[in-house]
């Protein structure tokens, strides 16, 4: 894959200024009670919120919030913005952003109490996705970039991935081979339910010596496509 385009590096800037800020807030869901009142003259204006937490994340919602194009300028190349999202998208899952653990639910006064204003990303779980995000700003090629997905996702990098010129395209999905059948079969059909409707690569693969691809990365992506004659993939030769 070509040169990182200068414009790009800015828009990783942007998803960071995005997540400092509260802009991810609306994609918690969240539970809470109201005390009751202690006895106000007309409205109630004494309520305060207990119990409050966070009961689900909406990674969709996050990644397009993060991902709005507007206010980012010019678009650049349509795999460039695609290899941009998909860049975005694998970090919020390699942080596992779905755990309403990780996320606290913001209260404010308001004039008729208290009142709750979103859900909050706790702060180490920021800084952690920054932190990758500020990496992959600085890689110099999509293919460097790439490798660093991976390599946050699983720990190390698979040698054989090192030194591949990358693109993005799509191959037909009997092409792609699944070496790991075991691995296949287990997935868990709820995180492959999740990926319906992907629109991002659904996986990492390996040109073969004939017209076939090794599947490297995306089982539950993959798995999500069931049925397609088609398949974006990124595929590394
Ligand atoms: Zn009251």
């Amino acid at each position: 894959m070509a040169k990182q385009p200068v414009s790009q590096i800015g828009w990783f800037h942007a998803v960071v200024n995005r997540l400092s800020g509260d802009s991810g807030r609306y994609a918690a869901e969240y539970d809470y009670d109201t005390t009751p009142c202690i006895g106000c003259d007309d409205y109630c204006r004494c309520g305060k919120i207990v119990n409050a937490k966070v009961t689900s994340v909406s990674v969709s919602s996050l990644f397009s919030t993060l991902t709005d194009q507007r206010g980012l300028g010019k678009s650049p190349s349509k795999n460039v913005l695609l290899f941009w999202k998909y860049c975005v998208d694998r970090t919020l899952r390699a942080h596992k952003v779905w755990q309403p653990e990780h996320w606290d639910v913001g209260i404010s006064d308001g004039y008729y109490g208290e009142e709750v204003n979103g859900g909050y990303m706790e702060r180490h779980l920021k800084d952690a996705i920054i932190c990758s995000i500020n990496k992959l700003a600085v890689a110099k090629t999509m293919g460097d970039m790439l490798l660093i997905l991976l390599k946050e996702e699983y720990g190390h990098v698979l040698p054989e991935l090192k030194e591949k010129k990358w693109t993005i395209k799509m191959v037909d999905r009997d092409s792609i081979i699944v070496p790991q059948q075991d691995h296949y079969r287990r997935l868990d059909s709820e995180v492959v339910k999740n990926y319906t409707g992907y629109e991002l690569p659904s996986a990492v693969v390996l040109k073969n010596d004939d017209e076939t691809f090794r599947l490297i990365d995306g089982y539950h992506r993959l798995a999500a496509t069931e049925g397609k004659d088609e398949v974006l993939v990124l595929v590394g030769k």
